[in-house]
């Protein structure tokens, strides 16, 4: 990562309040790694070290908004792609047991190497479907936290969400611009599944501007055993 680099992910980690400068050869060393996998696997479609710097690592930093992930906790990061936002977070906060989940394997696998170059011992990839995941004793009503980035809309995460969570657990969406149809039908699905929408949070992106929301959705009660529906159904027919 060249100066610019460095110094846009100072000024963005700096607007969000997060303290990275002893993570930042960190950063420097998953750039390169993340440049290397794209090289090899075609992991993400950000590539300029500008968008890799604000669009990957600051902004998966603002999960941290309303510090839903403080303390020791665990996380599951559903559709975790590359591994964001599990590599920026698991960065600044060691005390986070981070599950990244994805279906693609080569994905999984390079978060694997990644995890391991990086010394991030407390992150567990796993290849897998949410909605399997969901049925399995070993991963249903578990984590303390599933966070999500760019995945699906709010109806169906809540759908392939809720079930991983404990009691008390909370669902923490990184979205874009949030329409009212798209967060009606998500209340409506978190409420059929044990969950309440608690937190919308809009602001933007720091340095871009770029609209985003997060969106926490409480989990109340046992989700009913009939979800998550069978793997694809809740992105084709989702609840709401
Ligand atoms: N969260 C990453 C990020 O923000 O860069 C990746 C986002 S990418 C657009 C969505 C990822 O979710 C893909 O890698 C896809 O394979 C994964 N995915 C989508 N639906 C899934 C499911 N039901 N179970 C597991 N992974 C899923």
């Amino acid at each position: 990562m060249n100066r610019d680099g460095l110094e846009l992910l100072r000024r963005g980690a700096g607007i969000l309040g997060v303290e990275i400068e002893a993570q930042l050869p960190a950063f420097e060393q998953l750039f390169t790694l993340l440049q290397e996998g794209n090289e090899r696997l075609n992991l993400t479609a950000l590539r300029t070290e500008e968008d890799i710097v604000l669009k990957h690592f600051v902004d998966s930093l603002t999960c941290l908004r309303g510090s839903y992930l403080e303390g020791p906790l665990t996380v599951m990061d559903l559709g975790t792609g590359a591994g964001f936002p599990t590599f920026p977070l698991a960065l600044v906060k060691p005390q986070l047991q981070f599950t990244p989940v994805d279906s693609i394997r080569k994905k999984v696998e390079f978060v694997r190497d990644t995890a391991v170059q990086l010394g991030l011992s407390q992150v567990t990839p796993l290849v897998g479907r949410a909605e399997a995941l969901g049925r399995s004793a070993d991963h249903r009503d578990r984590y303390d936290r599933v966070v999500v980035r760019a995945v699906a809309s709010l109806p169906v995460l809540a759908e392939l969400a809720l079930p991983l969570l404990r009691e008390g657990g909370l669902l923490v969406a990184q979205k874009g611009a949030i329409t009212p149809e798209e967060l009606n039908a998500g209340r409506r699905a978190a409420g059929e599944v044990g969950g309440k929408v608690q937190v919308v949070d809009p602001f933007e992106l720091p340095v871009s501007g770029d609209a985003r929301t997060l969106i926490v959705i409480e989990k109340l009660k046992p989700t009913p055993s009939k979800y998550p529906r069978r793997e694809g159904v809740p992105n084709a027919q989702p609840l709401f």
